[in-house]
């Protein structure tokens, strides 16, 4: 049974989409959102609908950015030779907040997972062989997440880039096994990298 006025009931049932916000929570931010000017309303609604327009993917790496290139890929004091691939541009946020990592990344845009129907032809694969063939990367880094279907995901892309001259490596386990990386501190992170072994492809 709702209590809500319509309107206000539709804001809660967005408010609890978000990861980690419940039902009561919802209600809090959507009555906090009544107490708001009509401006900063306006304001939130134009930051909402103007999101996928202004947030895109890096043409290079994947990363999200608001122009074509993101900061990493622009930044020319980063080590070229090194491209670390990740599962989702969240992950890169971790990393650059552990201050361990001056390389380039790459993101896969998810994980192999047979269960729920995602294979290669899903993940950023092509776009990393361009990157491979037009030279100058020396190591690939695989830090998709150490559960089941990230390390079967790291053991492919071994296979799938070892007729190409580049050191492929795997972080190491510091992060807790079955773990998300979206959630892995930027120490664990650090020590993980640090840790990296070389994967036999
Ligand atoms: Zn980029």
């Amino acid at each position: 049974m709702s209590n809500y006025p319509l309107p206000l009931e539709r804001l809660i049932g967005y408010f609890s989409r978000f990861p980690g916000v419940g039902k009561r929570s919802a209600e809090r931010m959507a009555l906090s959102a009544l107490s708001w000017t009509s401006e900063e309303l306006s304001d939130f609604g134009d930051v909402l609908s103007s999101l996928r327009e202004a947030v895109k993917a890096c043409a290079v790496c994947g990363n999200i950015c608001e122009g074509d290139l993101c900061p990493v890929c622009l930044d020319c004091g980063r080590n070229r030779e090194l491209v670390c691939v990740v599962e989702h541009a969240s992950q890169i946020i971790q990393f650059e907040r552990s201050g361990s990592y001056h390389g380039l990344y790459h993101v896969l845009g998810g994980k192999l997972s047979p269960l729920s129907g995602k294979g290669p032809d899903d993940l950023r694969l092509a776009e990393l062989r361009d990157r491979l063939e037009s030279g100058g990367i020396r190591e690939l880094i695989l830090a998709t997440s150490p559960d089941v279907e990230g390390e079967a995901t790291a053991h492919f892309l071994a296979r799938e880039f070892s007729s190409y001259s580049v050191k492929i490596t795997r972080i190491a386990s510091g992060v807790p096994i079955g773990s998300d990386l979206s959630y892995a501190d930027s120490a664990t992170l650090a020590i993980a990298l640090e840790g990296r072994r070389g994967l036999e492809q």
